[in-house]
């Protein structure tokens, strides 16, 4: 079943792009772009939540996606057949992408990741700083996602990880205006963990680093829609202001579905799709990170098939069924050739593997393989 859902998507792909020109698109191989700069940044993008191909690459889906398949995938190495064996949780799942192994843990814990995350090896065999690592991430339950408890790496060697509504939490500490709709932990546990006096120093700090100015913030929040845009923000602030080697968000708005509003979800998968093309845009006008920046994008997983007898369609990721457990890939930058897609099966957990190798580290705990295509 996950070779019918590439087939298939290789199959919308083609016909999104037009008969005219998908030939040169799909199968030209042509020539890598000149070579890589000696220290080129690189971006990873969850996107965010878990979707189906019926909301995004089929073609009653398509229209939630325009710029992915108008201004990204024309510039990407697709990848068609993305399969995640390890537990559709999103923490869980996400921990697993940025360590390259199936973690294992209780998706709802507080809990380190067991193998070293791609931000501990990057850190430890390229001697970088904290500040050049950083992940955005969309609830309290990542907390946790920058650094593993591993023996040989852990404690000390982990990103920075920025969680835009703890933030604002802290900026709106005089409560001068309503931000439920954004401050909403996640979509799945009723669970909120207090800021405590420790993570609001570290915080504080954070922002300090960043030169983030509240008041900025705050106004920036008052007209944002979603938590993800609060991410968007925040990422177009550190490019400006820290300009980190290794940026990684994990975007979650599309998780919404799980109140069963299909309009909701809907919404949100576009929104995700405007958010990644603004941020590739960012990129490109940014002198930092223009023409040397190499971005992933990715979701962690997909949701229920209609058909699963156990499930409820899209609005939950419960059933593990073979739609669920299928997604995609898309990669892009100065060595990564444009308009070639990729239908051999590969698995979430390749992914840190490739990018140790663009960075210049070693994922030795990973069980992933390099995705040779984009390297
Ligand atoms: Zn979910």
């Amino acid at each position: 079943m996950s070779r019918e859902r590439a087939i298939s998507r290789r199959e919308f792909l083609r016909s999104a792009a037009g008969t005219g020109t998908a030939t040169a698109m799909f199968f030209a191989s042509p020539l890598r772009a000149a070579a890589l700069p000696p220290t080129p940044k690189t971006i990873v993008v969850t996107f965010g939540g878990g979707a189906r191909d019926e909301e995004t690459f089929a073609p009653g889906g398509q229209r939630y996606i325009p710029r992915l398949l108008e201004e990204l995938i024309p510039q990407a190495t697709f990848y068609t057949q993305v399969v995640n064996r390890g537990i559709l949780g999103h923490y869980v799942a996400n921990a697993g992408l940025a360590t390259g192994c199936y973690e294992t843990f209780d998706n709802f814990m507080p809990i380190a990741p067991s193998n070293p995350t791609i931000f501990e090896y990057y850190r430890r065999d390229r001697q970088r700083s904290a500040s050049d690592v950083w992940v955005i991430a969309p609830s309290n339950g990542f907390d946790c996602i920058g650094e593993s408890n591993h023996t040989l790496y852990g404690h000390g060697l982990g990103a920075t990880v920025v969680l835009p509504k703890q933030l604002l939490t802290l900026a709106n500490h005089r409560a001068v205006a309503d931000y439920d709709q954004l401050l909403r932990d996640n979509y799945e546990s009723p669970i909120v963990s207090p800021l405590t006096a420790k993570r609001q120093d570290s915080l504080h700090g954070m922002a300090e680093l960043m030169k983030l100015s509240m008041d900025d913030f705050l106004a920036h929040a008052r007209k944002s829609q979603s938590p993800d845009e609060l991410s968007l923000y925040i990422a177009q602030h550190v490019m400006q202001t820290v300009a980190p080697s290794l940026l990684w968000i994990t975007l979650h708005d599309i998780d919404i579905a799980h109140s069963g509003a299909f309009s909701l979800y809907t919404e949100a998968i576009t929104r995700t799709d405007s958010i990644c093309a603004d941020l590739w845009k960012s990129v490109q006008s940014n002198p930092e990170y223009a023409g040397k920046t190499n971005l992933f994008l990715l979701p962690d997983f997909g949701r229920d098939s209609d058909m699963s007898p156990g499930g409820n369609g899209f609005q939950h990721h419960r059933t593990g069924d073979a739609l669920s457990r299928t997604t995609w890939l898309m990669a892009m930058g100065p060595n990564i050739r444009q308009g070639v897609t990729v239908d051999r099966p590969v698995q979430s957990v390749d992914l840190v593997p490739t990018l140790a190798h663009l960075l210049g580290c070693n994922a030795r705990f990973s069980s992933g393989s390099p995705l040779t295509e984009v390297l």
